[in-house]
């Protein structure tokens, strides 16, 4: 049993990870300025005697009173959607933001695990991308504030492990899917199920061809965990390895739909990478973790939670 500080702990992922960190026995104190993260994520647990919950921007100055013994740094609009609005506080949350928990971490003696990303591959030429792989990206297009800050958030955890002696962790997400998406977050998934529950066309950017491998919520936390518990301290992709063109997607959300929505086609965004699927050969290694959750069954679970969201039971 461990005393938690989860940043990002009111957003999609964050909230799942207090939820499995709660229900193991861990304390968790929860840090999240709700700029996306939602209280309706976390409001089961309020009450909850190890549960305690802090509104709080982590790129200012951050202290938590008591033992910490690990510092879990999810805070982080993810999306494109936000990349374009509000593309300074992605910056901050990533520099200022992880440079605060490392001090915080360094203060309490705690690990510091970060959640980065597959996005630090930027456009990959590698394929699939393995954790030595150090990416294709722009470093000033429009992803960049969120690739860029998350490469810096990587440097910054290595810097203090090395120079502070930090424990640290660092894992890779791709693409991780489920409940708790917020319906207008403009990723893919959530974009699709909305679009096909409401009767409305799919939006396809580009012709669809693009690939992404897309990971269901619970084995994302399940990994992150497991990377937690484990001393590795390098960096470790956490992921789904089956990949999927943005198509295949949109067969299977309206598979689990039952929808009859046509798909439209839009221009592709700027620098949206054409390809991308985890290497999960330290992951399997190092952790004795694999994804178990298929693309089928976690849209089902999504699609599931999106009903009662948007009150179409
Ligand atoms: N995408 C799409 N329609 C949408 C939203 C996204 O075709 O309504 C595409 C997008 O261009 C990208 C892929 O889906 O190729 C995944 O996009 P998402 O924003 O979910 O994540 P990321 O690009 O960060 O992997």
């Amino acid at each position: 049993m461990a005393r938690i500080v989860v940043t990002g702990g009111a957003g999609f992922l964050g909230s799942h990870l207090c939820d499995r960190l709660l229900q193991r026995g861990d304390d968790v104190v929860c840090l999240d300025n709700l700029v996306t993260g939602r209280t309706s994520n976390i409001e089961h647990l309020f009450g909850h005697e190890r549960f305690r919950f802090v509104e709080q921007d982590v790129s200012d100055f951050i202290w938590v009173p008591g033992p910490v013994d690990a510092i879990m740094h999810l805070a982080s609009p993810a999306s494109p959607v936000d990349f374009a609005r509000i593309p300074i506080q992605i910056m901050k949350v990533g520099s200022l933001g992880t440079h605060n928990c490392l001090g915080l971490a360094r203060a309490k003696g705690a690990t510091f695990h970060l959640n980065s990303t597959s996005e630090v591959y930027g456009d990959p030429l590698v394929h699939p991308q393995p954790e030595s792989y150090w990416g294709n990206v722009n470093p000033n297009g429009p992803r960049s504030m969120y690739d860029e800050a998350k490469r810096f958030s990587e440097a910054l955890a290595m810097a203090y492990h090395r120079t502070h002696d930090i424990d640290i962790r660092i894992v890779r997400t791709f693409n991780t899917y489920g409940p708790r998406m917020r319906p207008e977050d403009g990723r893919v998934v959530s974009n699709f199920i909305v679009q096909a529950l409401q009767g409305e066309p799919l939006t396809v950017y580009g012709d669809g061809s693009q690939t992404r491998s897309f990971c269901y919520v619970d084995d994302q936390v399940e990994g992150q965990l497991a990377l937690l518990d484990s001393g590795y301290q390098q960096p470790v992709n956490i992921g789904n390895p089956n990949e999927f063109t943005m198509l295949e997607l949109a067969e299977t959300v309206l598979r689990a739909t039952n929808s009859s929505s046509q798909v439209e086609f839009f221009p592709l965004p700027a620098d949206d990478p054409t390809q991308r699927r985890p290497d999960l050969t330290v992951a399997k290694r190092e952790l004795g973790w694999e994804p178990s959750v298929e693309l089928d069954e976690g849209v089902r679970r999504t699609v599931a939670h999106f009903i009662g969201e948007l009150g179409l039971e």
